[in-house]
Order: structure tokens, then C-alpha cells, then sequence
């Protein structure tokens, strides 16, 4: 009797062992492509990762437990305005409370082509396949054209906002992007009308071009205001973001210039302040700035700007994170969010690049410094 306890306690001991093994995370190596109905995989440690309830005591952001202190806001020394509350109808779209929530929710990405301003560029993208996945390969890159295109036929991104009657802007957009609803794109067309400050500055500002004028140029600065410039020579005081050129002047070099009738392509700066929101105006329809190189950081204490900027990976990551009592919108738009981020990361990328480019001669003379002085 007792050798068939002993042995039968045996058994089970092997059989935990045996089932530890499966557990481990070596095991489950791929297997989400190999699904087992026989493992537990919610009782699994390495890939149970808990609750999401860490609450940073600066931001508010809600962290997982092994996720580091710093990575919400740098423990506050980062602090962003939070984005504005989306109006409707697209706020009804992506909670649920619209008609054509789901249609919408399957085709974000269509629907954003519909109205950027801007177009998105890599050397290839990929998108296709079942899972909402977005990859790109070479350098991403934004391109803007002129305000107003050649002939009427022609318009295209920011140009559309400006043809003047509503049916026909709507038909250029859906004609672009097959799919949507027209009835749809018409709600979102006047919403963005109404709340954007960029299609509200352009279209204030074109009317201030008289009809005879051809040479004319609008910019959105790097900085919210002009740098060591006159106002005077800005014909629209009144706009905030776009600003009617009619004079020769220098301008900074990160600064969009987008010419009245040149319908030549233009690269823009990923450092520029508009640059995600000319490009994803569904995702930042108020107009909210994206990352830029001068944006201080804070002493949590004193909360006084400090020196040291934010870097484009600690904009970003306080941009994404998801907040006690705080909707992030941008969470909800899923394949167009799967773009955002891929797009962000390679700006991130262009950044750390960049940094490593413009310190190389530091970084060298500071290794000749101390394998020099290690000679000694
Ligand atoms: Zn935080």
C-alpha cells in the first residue's frame, strides 16, 4: 500500500515537473502561432503580466508592474498639454454611440487619406495581410504641395479643403480613398471645417489674396510665433498658425513654406511642430502640436523649466500612455494608430541618428582625450 502511495506521489511529482516545463516561457516560444488548448496560459508567469493598476504619482499614467518609473514622464520632468476632447461626430464614431461605428472603426486609416494634409512617404510600406499590422522600410518622409492646385480637376490633400462647395470637396475625397461613405466623409469634412485651426488659418488667410495676386506663400512657423521678424510683414495678424507671405523673406530653416500655385512636392521637417498634425488630422483635429527640439523640461519641485529638452521618445511616450480618468483617444484608432506609431518610432530614430551625426567630432575627440590619457 504504501509503495503505491509513494509511487503515485512520484507520478504527480513528475507530472507537475512536466507541466512547469511546459509552462516556461521557452516552451511557448511562438506558440501564439501554435495555440494549445491544453496549457494555462493565464497561470503562467512569463506571460501573465498582471494588472495594469502602478499609478505614476506625477502623471497619472498607469504603468504594469516591471514597466520602469520613468518611462511616463521621466518621474516629471516631462509635461505635455493633454489632447483636446475630439468633437462630433467623430467622438460618437470611435466610442460606440454612432450608426457607423463599426464600418468606421475597419477603415480609420482610409478615412484619415481622406483628409490629411500632408502625404505620407517611405520607400515601401506594407499594410496588407489579415492581422492590422503597418511596416515601412527606408526613410519616412511627409510631403506637402501647393495651397492651391494647377486646375480644379487636379486638387489633391491640403487643395481639397479649398474648392469651395461641399458635395464636390466630399466626391474628391471619396473618389481618393474607395470605401468610405459619402455621407460620412461630408459630417467629417464640415466638422474639420469648423474646429481645425489649420483649414481655418489657410482659408482666412486665402481671402486676404486678391485675385490677381499668383505670388504669394504661406508658412507655419517652427515656433508658435515669428523669431526675430517683424510682425508688421505677416499680412494675417489674426491667424495663429499660418501666416500669408507677400513679401521676400528669410525664414527659419525648419519653418513649411507652402507656395500659392507651385504644385511641387516639398519635404517637411519631422522636427516641426505641425508635422503630425497636418498628417493625422482626424487623430489631432484641434490642431495639438506634435514633437519639436525645444520643448523644456520641468523641475517637478520648483516647476520651472529646466535646461535639458524633451527628447521625441519622451514626447512620445507621454503622448501614448493611458491615464486615471483620461480617454487617449489616439488609442482607439486602430490601424491608423498602427501608421502613427510606426511613424513616430522612425521619427524617433531620424532623432537618436541625427544626435549621434552632430556629436560624432565630440564623441572622438573625447575618446582620443582618455585613450590618451590612458597612455600616460
Ligand atoms: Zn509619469
Amino acid at each position: 500500500m504504501l509503495g503505491i502511495v509513494r509511487k503515485f506521489k512520484l507520478q504527480k511529482k513528475t507530472q507537475q515537473k512536466n507541466t512547469k516545463s511546459a509552462h516556461s516561457w521557452k516552451v511557448k516560444h511562438n506558440s501564439a502561432f501554435l495555440y494549445d488548448l491544453n496549457l494555462a496560459y493565464n497561470s503562467d508567469k512569463s506571460v501573465d503580466i498582471g494588472i495594469m493598476n502602478k499609478r505614476c504619482s506625477f502623471c497619472g499614467a498607469l504603468k504594469w508592474k516591471e514597466e520602469s518609473k520613468g518611462m511616463c514622464c521621466k518621474e516629471g520632468k516631462v509635461q505635455l498639454p493633454s489632447l483636446k476632447t475630439l468633437p462630433d461626430p467623430l467622438l460618437s464614431l470611435l466610442n460606440g454611440n454612432h450608426p457607423d461605428h463599426t464600418h468606421f472603426m475597419g477603415l480609420t486609416r482610409k478615412y484619415n487619406n481622406c483628409f490629411q494634409m500632408t502625404s505620407f512617404g517611405a520607400t515601401k510600406v506594407f499594410n496588407e495581410g489579415y492581422m492590422p499590422t503597418f511596416k515601412v522600410q527606408g526613410q519616412v518622409y511627409h510631403l506637402v504641395g501647393s495651397v492651391l492646385p494647377a486646375s480644379k480637376e487636379e486638387a489633391q490633400f491640403l487643395q481639397i479643403y479649398f474648392i469651395g462647395e461641399d458635395n464636390v470637396e466630399a466626391d474628391f475625397r471619396c473618389k481618393n480613398s474607395p470605401g468610405v461613405k459619402n455621407a460620412l466623409v461630408k459630417s467629417l469634412q464640415l466638422m474639420l471645417h469648423e474646429s481645425n485651426p489649420y483649414v481655418k488659418d489657410f482659408k482666412t488667410a486665402l481671402k486676404r489674396v486678391s485675385k490677381n495676386c499668383s505670388q504669394f506663400k504661406m508658412v507655419i512657423h517652427a515656433n508658435k510665433k515669428p523669431v526675430r521678424a517683424h510682425r508688421g510683414r505677416y499680412n494675417a495678424p489674426q491667424a495663429n498658425e499660418v501666416a500669408l507671405v507677400l513679401v521676400d523673406q528669410q525664414f527659419e530653416k525648419r519653418d513649411i513654406i507652402i507656395e500659392g500655385y507651385n504644385n511641387q512636392l516639398k519635404r517637411i521637417s519631422e522636427l516641426h511642430r505641425s508635422y503630425d498634425a497636418l498628417q493625422y488630422p482626424l487623430m489631432f483635429c484641434h490642431g495639438e502640436d506634435g514633437y519639436t527640439i525645444d520643448i523644456p523640461k520641468i523641475d517637478p519641485v520648483s516647476k520651472k523649466n529646466v535646461k535639458k529638452t524633451v527628447s521625441a521618445l519622451d514626447f512620445y511616450s507621454f503622448r501614448i500612455m493611458l491615464r486615471e480618468n483620461v480617454w487617449n483617444h489616439l488609442h482607439y484608432f486602430r490601424a491608423l494608430f498602427s501608421q502613427f506609431l510606426v511613424d513616430m518610432y522612425a521619427k524617433i530614430e531620424t532623432e537618436r541618428l541625427n544626435f549621434i551625426r552632430l556629436n560624432q567630432k565630440k564623441a572622438e575627440s573625447r575618446k582620443l582625450h582618455t585613450s590618451s590619457r590612458c597612455y600616460r
